[in-house]
């Protein structure tokens, strides 16, 4: 099945990407770190399991991973959108096994700006939906415009957490780019722009715009 995957780091922009792009292209859109939180919330077996490492900051082992995908997968899609996929060397020969991978996105952009963002998101207790106080406030402080629930920090936002997960991009996901690379499927995108510039240019990328 067609795929494209959008990579970068934490705060870089992906979710939202992620989501114009599978919209534009009619793609399913696969977010990993959604699909760990709804069993975290759920408290489903894998969400008791998981809580602690990922509030700690750590990345979930592979094989986990592989199963999540296997079983979230539309067979009927006519692609998908990898957003936090893949993270490690062994997930992206995973992909390419079993995927065919039209793109790699990395979406640039320095740690600094990436560390501010992310210590002013907020996400909604009950749908998930995703605020920043300086670029997309909520209408009223604190308050979830689609459901009226409480917005939180996330459980991983914490500094703690956040210098870990930085740590992990660094050591396992930033050099997927040479193995994107020599495959031909990189494509990097400054992601210090608007969210529609930086969908714009991905269309674009892609023979889309
Ligand atoms: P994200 O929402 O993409 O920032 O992901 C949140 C957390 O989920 C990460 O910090 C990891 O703990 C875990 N996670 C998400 N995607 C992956 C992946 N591809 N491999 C391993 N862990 C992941």
């Amino acid at each position: 099945m067609n795929s494209i995957i959008i990579f970068g780091i934490q705060g870089s922009g992906k979710g939202i990407q992620a989501k114009l792009l599978s919209a534009r292209l009619g793609y399913q859109h696969i977010d990993i770190g959604d699909l760990l939180r709804y069993h975290i919330s759920h408290h489903t077996a894998i969400g008791q399991q998981i809580q602690s490492a990922i509030s700690r900051g750590e990345l979930m082992p592979d094989v986990l991973i592989f199963q999540l995908i296997k079983s979230t997968l539309d067979k009927m899609a006519h692609g998908i959108v990898f957003d936090g996929f893949p993270r490690t060397l062994a997930q992206a020969e995973y992909l390419i096994k079993h995927f065919k991978v039209q793109m790699a996105f990395y979406l640039q952009l320095d740690e600094d700006k990436a560390i501010a963002r992310i210590q002013n998101r907020r996400v909604c207790k009950s749908c998930g939906a995703n605020y920043n106080l300086n670029s997309h406030k909520p209408q009223h402080d604190g308050i979830c415009d689609r459901c009226g629930s409480e917005l939180i920090v996330r459980m991983d936002d914490t500094p703690e957490a956040m210098a870990k997960r930085i740590q992990a991009f660094y050591q396992q996901t930033q050099g997927l780019m040479g193995y994107f690379e020599n495959h031909g499927l990189l494509r990097v995108i400054d992601a210090d722009k608007t969210p529609e510039a930086i969908s714009d240019s991905l269309l674009e990328a892609l023979g889309k715009a």
